[in-house]
């Protein structure tokens, strides 16, 4: 079979533990097997970042900014303990925030679904993509604890001059917290959310109180609409709509609705509808993530960590079932979106045969072991975390030999 090629370079980011080692199988079994490709190659292996001073990181960064798509395998984000267990320099910080920062982007997360996995919530039939604001209110908090008797106020100066609001007289002891975000920000969270809904042509919701936060939720609002109004022509195309409700109201209307939109929310309510909705279809092996960034850029990876149990278990010596299938979604999701940049659409259409091989196994009852119960019927085998991909890139094979 001969090879489909890449036309521009793709920003391939290894990573950690029971991922990196299937990162390294699904390059060595299907990506090289099948493609022509110059992959970009920034190991972000946590002894690497350590080496280089997190360098490897940022340079990653600005490599997607430069060629605007880039696949990432899940990473170790230090802790006390993982500084220790590898003999770290430091706790280093999240390569997903470091990139996250120098990308600007917003972060969404989308369900893969299948025939044979009902998600928890009967009306859900398409995937409900959660797009999370990753800046400000609660995560750039400044608080305080009142011990008695106290006034507060919130005061501003700019050019000089003060502003300040009364905000609450305590006859006695409590909590006080102030929280902020800025217009630019909030842009370019909206301009990120239409972007990605037109990209997948789904329909975009927005929710916040404003209702109650007359001037902090409603500002989110109003810069939410301008940018609808501004991107009229995008939603045409795209043949999408937009539709701004409360908060409450969207929760509600979510949970009876069949699915198929994005839904952009603020960074509490993203952080806590992103797992929610992540349980209510299923598996964590089965969300991936993509940071779309306003100036163009895409990064796709898993939305799950590195599954240290398991590769505990692997260095063990004991066999792992590990799903591989978010992982192998994050480079259909590049290689998908490097053919739609590239005028590829033989690229465009090898993703999608490769997700159709992953998802009819699936359909199949050859799955992982996570899966064996969630699949209907349920499935007393499993597939080993090698055998799994060995089967996909056959699938893979069959399928492209049968098309061409
Ligand atoms: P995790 O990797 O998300 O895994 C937690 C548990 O979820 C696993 O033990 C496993 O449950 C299940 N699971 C997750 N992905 C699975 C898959 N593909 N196949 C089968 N089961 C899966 O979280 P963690 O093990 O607590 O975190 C490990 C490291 O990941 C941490 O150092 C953290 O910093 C990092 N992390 C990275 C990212 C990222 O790079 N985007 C995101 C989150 C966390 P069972 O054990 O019950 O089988
Ligand atoms: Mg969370």
């Amino acid at each position: 079979m001969s090879k489909i090629t890449v036309k521009t370079p793709l920003v391939e980011m290894n990573g950690d533990e029971m991922t990196r080692i299937i990162w390294d199988l699904i390059k060595e079994k299907i990506v090289k097997r099948y493609l022509e490709i110059d992959l970009r190659e920034y190991d972000l292996h946590v002894q690497n970042r350590d080496r280089t001073d997190d360098q490897v990181t940022i340079d990653a960064a600005h490599a997607i900014r430069e060629f605007k798509v880039g696949v990432k395998c899940a990473t170790i984000t230090p802790d006390a303990d993982r500084v220790e267990e590898y003999k770290l320099k430091k706790a280093w910080r999240s390569p997903n925030g470091t990139i996250r920062n120098i990308l600007n982007g917003t972060i969404f997360r989308k369900p893969i679904t299948v025939n044979n996995i009902h998600p928890y919530v009967r009306s859900w039939k398409k995937p409900i993509v959660i797009g999370r604001h990753a800046y400000g209110d609660l995560y750039r908090s400044v608080e305080l604890r009142i011990d008695g008797p106290a006034s507060t106020s919130v005061v501003s100066t700019h050019d000089g001059k003060s502003q300040s609001v009364p905000a609450f007289d305590f006859a006695g002891p409590g909590i006080f917290m102030g929280i902020h975000n800025t217009d630019e920000s909030i842009r370019s969270f909206a301009q990120s959310s239409i972007a990605y809904a037109a990209s997948e042509k789904m329909d975009l919701w927005f929710s916040v109180k404003d209702t109650i936060s007359k001037t902090y939720h409603a500002r989110f609002k109003d810069i939410f609409q301008e940018e609808v109004d501004a991107a009229a022509d995008t939603f045409a195309a795209a043949g999408i709509s937009y539709r701004y409700l409360l908060i409450d109201d969207a929760v509600a209307q979510a949970i009876k609705h069949p699915g198929g939109f994005v839904w952009a929310l603020s960074n509490y309510d993203g952080d806590v509808m992103s797992d929610l909705i992540a349980a209510g279809f299923g598996s964590l092996g089965m969300m991936t993530s993509v940071l779309v960034s306003p100036s163009g850029a895409f990064e796709y990876e898993a939305a799950h960590g590195t599954v240290k149990r398991h590769y505990y278990q692997h260095l063990e010596g004991k066999a792992t079932s590990t799903n591989s299938v978010a992982s192998m979604f994050a480079w259909t999701g590049a290689l998908r979106k490097r053919g739609e940049l590239d005028a590829t659409p033989e690229l465009v259409k090898f993703a999608e045969t490769w997700e159709r091989a992953v998802l009819s196994l699936i359909e199949e009852g050859v799955v992982t072991k996570d899966l064996t119960a969630l699949i209907d019927p349920p499935s007393a085998n499993f597939e080993s975390t090698q055998s799994f991909i060995d089967k996909v890139s056959d699938r893979l094979e069959t399928l492209l030999s049968a098309s061409s």
